[in-house]
């Protein structure tokens, strides 16, 4: 490797035009902080943009988990279920409610929750008198979970759904927008999603009495006297105004990023579809992924390579590539949570060791994939 070589980056923010006019308007009108207009039209270009009753803009993704949690009054104690191929961010927020994680399995068809050990997870449960409090379905990579029969045994047993579409937004299930189908949906801009405000999140729902207590807790639980007067423990976790101003200029090409992005994935595909023992993450068909990550797997004994391999290779070419999430029924945080496997596999701990996450940017030039696929064949051919 030169050492000019340029870095090639997993998924590296992608500005447009627009971003920096709304911020230079929000300096211009003064309007830095505290909540402001950008705020309020925001949240309501993004509950127009998935067609949900409204939004709570947030400091995170994590802070709108938090809220959801809080909203459905998850408390000490309390169980709540979670995908358990996820970020740790999806969980840690059962752990600052003081309630106990649950973690449930992908199926392989979406690698999302398994309403197989979903099911299982609620039998037991139901047999020990404790049914959990939420259920925290992850919509992986930018593909919704197969959300009907996942609502379906939910509804059975009167368990509200959160949905963590932190890397999903954009994405359809069966017509509708993935983020939608629970109780409360979560998006995220932290700078690797598919839009970015350097750091955000988003709380979405029907429910526009939730989300004014979202609004109240996020802002310090400031009870409505002038003085200064608290009944409840708050939260500052409201996003600002600049922030905001840049989360709608992203919102205008979001359609472009996700057009993109699919572009990305199917030149890996015809470029990789013949390699022995690759397989790409499948699409299924109730919808549309956005391909926020072109993710893979790879069996070492039919390719001759490991992924540990592929991706060493990878970042010997100054190319940043990445395992896919280490399961958290896995992580040394969690060693002691009850956890349910699609069947007498774990699917999670089989696609840890074989998955690969490709750069997948939507301002990835073709030029740098051609630099990622030539290496990417080098080593598949050693
Ligand atoms: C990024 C991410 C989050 C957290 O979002 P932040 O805005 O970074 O707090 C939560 N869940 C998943 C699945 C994520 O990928």
């Amino acid at each position: 490797m030169t050492k000019s070589t340029k870095r090639i980056y997993l998924s590296p923010p992608h500005m447009s035009y627009y971003e920096q006019q709304l911020v230079s308007e929000a300096f211009s009108s003064n309007w830095i902080a505290p909540v402001g207009p950008h705020v309020e039209a925001f949240e309501k270009e993004v509950a127009n943009f998935v067609n949900i009753g409204d939004a709570v803009a947030l400091s995170s993704g994590t802070a709108a988990i938090h809220l959801a949690l809080k909203l459905l009054d998850v408390g000490s104690g309390d169980y709540v279920f979670c995908s358990t191929l996820t970020f740790v961010a999806s969980a840690n927020p059962i752990l600052y409610q003081g309630a106990e994680p649950i973690f449930i399995d992908s199926e392989p068809d979406s690698w999302n929750m398994s309403p197989n050990a979903l099911e299982k997870a609620f039998k037991d449960c139901e047999k020990k008198g404790k049914i959990p409090k939420a259920v925290i379905i992850v919509n992986l990579y930018g593909q919704s979970a197969d959300m009907s029969p996942l609502l379906s045994i939910c509804e059975r047993y009167g368990v509200p759904i959160i949905e963590d579409a932190a890397e999903s937004l954009g994405a359809i299930y069966k017509g509708r927008a993935s983020g939608t189908f629970g109780r409360f949906g979560i998006y995220s801009f932290n700078g690797n999603k598919i839009i970015t405000t350097s750091g955000g999140g988003i709380l979405v729902s029907q429910d526009l009495e939730g989300l004014e207590k979202a609004r109240f807790w996020a802002t310090q639980a400031r009870d409505p006297a002038k003085h200064y007067q608290h009944s409840e423990v708050g939260y500052n976790y409201r996003l600002s105004n600049v922030l905001a101003a840049i989360g709608r200029g992203q919102l205008r090409v979001l359609n472009e990023r996700i057009e993109a992005r699919r572009i990305v994935f199917k030149r890996y595909f015809s470029a990789l579809k013949n390699f022995k023992g690759i397989e790409f993450m499948p699409e299924a068909p109730y919808g549309r992924s956005t391909r926020w990550l072109t993710a893979l797997t790879i069996d070492p004994e039919q390719s001759g390579v490991t992924p540990t391999q592929i991706i060493d290779a990878l970042e010997g070419q100054n190319i940043e590539a990445r395992p896919v999430w280490k399961p958290l029924h896995l992580q040394p945080l969690f060693k002691n949570c009850p956890y349910y496997p699609h069947n007498n596999n774990s699917v999670s701990d089989d696609l840890f060791r074989k998955g690969v996450c490709l750069p997948s940017g939507s301002n990835l030039s073709e030029e740098d994939q051609d630099r990622i696929i030539e290496c990417l064949k080098h080593t598949f051919q050693q």
